[in-house]
């Protein structure tokens, strides 16, 4: 069994959605094919809550009619015989009525997720529908039967194995099964969202619960680039990475895959590839358990960043210091990315600032508080990265121009992170792409 997830771009055009249907059929293999939401459809329908959770029912009824035309014009491109299109026209007809009547009831939090999950049934749906057209066999399978996430917004796992093995278990001889990435049940048993991007992290939670051979992410790109394409000249597809690698890189603001997707692939040992459907033969990323090569193999770079200090005498040579300052981190639900320290005070940054304020309040009994925001850590990832010869050196050469607020090394050979000003950021990822890499 393998699973073939494929994005926005990759479904977002009847004629994509037709080059997924070749991709999925090109072998005989067992395999779930996750899709996400046609692009452009789930910002669509955060607009749409948004306008709801206003009170401003003209502006959500003219953005729902603004998608529904869209969807009226992607079917009948998508589709060439009458009964298919009969049906597509009655999913599209189910789907934005459900939207329209929402504008007639009051507006809560759960309904908007409901609202946020019409994108991925509206794909998955007219998909299946093409399927149904060229007589292709395939098991439509709900997400909401079987994904589902706890109090803490966290995937049950193991809930979610037991349910796909009895759904499957159904349908010995079938090969294809379409189903939905991101959408969910809660503990509620209301309608969630494993959160944006969240189809990915939907596959390899899938590729875990059923043991799959590989996870195929397919997007629009050909794998994930030793740096930011938006930033440098020049970047090329990394061949292969390591979990722990692709992790930081997925973290530290490589946009192409959702971090959280790693640690279920990564715990079942079930490589993850990133592929191009739009050019399918080209290599792409291949992330296994395997540590190869030594030196660095990309960048990557997480703005909104804030760096606090935190500075005081009574750190000398005393103990329980940082877990006093960890601890109203943690009471403030804040997480920490980035820790150094010298032997008076301790910087860390974070980069959700919903509890700056309370957090700086708190550390105050501990010392001197000081605050730099618009920060951005720049993640260099690669394997031994300080045993292979010079790198470090390397690393700081090309960082000579900048003023380096942060430097942390050693919490994995994985990683060097460093702390500039943001406006530092794109000649800072320049420097260090033509300092780093041979051309
Ligand atoms: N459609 C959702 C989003 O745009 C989930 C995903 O595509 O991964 O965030
Ligand atoms: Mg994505």
């Amino acid at each position: 069994m393998k699973i073939m997830k494929f994005g926005g771009t990759s479904v977002g055009k009847p004629e994509r959605m037709h080059q997924v249907k070749d991709l999925i059929t090109r072998d005989s293999e067992k395999k779930i094919v996750v899709l996400s939401a046609l692009s452009g459809t789930t910002n669509a329908l955060v607009g749409i809550g948004e306008a709801l959770a206003e009170a401003n029912k003209d502006l959500a009824k003219e953005r729902i009619d603004i998608l529904h035309e869209h969807y009226l014009k992607f079917y009948k491109d998508l589709l060439k015989t009458e009964t298919a299109r009969v049906k597509a026209e009655k999913i599209i007809k189910e789907h934005f009525e459900f939207l329209n009547i929402i504008l007639k009831i009051s507006f809560n939090e759960a309904i908007n997720r409901d609202i946020l999950a019409q994108g991925e049934l509206l794909s998955t749906k007219l998909f299946y529908t093409l399927l149904q057209e060229l007589d292709i066999p395939a098991v439509f399978l709900p997400a909401l039967d079987f994904m589902s996430i706890d109090e803490n917004s966290e995937p049950e796992l193991k809930k979610i194995a037991e349910k796909v093995k009895a759904i499957l278990a159904n349908y010995p001889n079938d090969r294809i099964f379409v189903t939905q990435g991101y959408i969910c049940k809660n503990h509620r048993n209301e309608v969630d969202n494993l959160k944006r991007g969240g189809s990915d992290y939907s596959a390899s939670l899938i590729g875990a619960a059923v043991n799959a051979e590989v996870v195929e992410i397919w997007t629009d790109i050909d794998g994930m680039h030793n740096n930011d394409p938006r930033v440098v000249d020049k970047t090329r597809p990394i061949a292969q990475l390591s979990f722990d690698e692709a992790a930081e890189l997925a973290y530290f603001g490589a946009k192409i895959l959702h971090p959280a997707s790693i640690w279920p692939a990564q715990m079942y040992n079930i490589p993850v590839k990133l592929l191009n459907t739009m050019e399918p033969e080209a290599a792409g990323t291949t992330i296994t358990a395997k540590e190869q090569g030594t030196g660095v193999k990309a960048l990557a770079a997480k703005d909104g960043i804030t760096a606090i200090k935190i500075k005081s005498s009574r750190m000398l040579l005393a103990y329980g210091f940082l877990r006093k300052v960890f601890e109203v981190f943690e009471k403030y639900k804040t997480s920490i990315d980035m820790i150094t320290t010298s032997e008076v005070a301790v910087s860390v940054t974070i980069d959700d600032l919903s509890h700056l304020e309370d957090i700086v309040k708190e550390l105050e009994a501990y010392g001197i508080v000081e605050i730099d925001n618009n920060q951005t850590i720049i993640s260099v990832v690669g394997n031994m990265i300080a045993e292979s010869r010079g790198t470090l050196a390397k690393i700081m050469n090309s960082l000579a121009d900048f003023p380096v607020r942060m430097v942390s090394y050693g919490g994995s050979r994985h990683n060097v992170s460093l702390l500039v000003d943001a406006k530092y950021k794109n000649d800072a990822l320049k420097s260090l792409n033509n300092g780093l890499f041979e051309w």
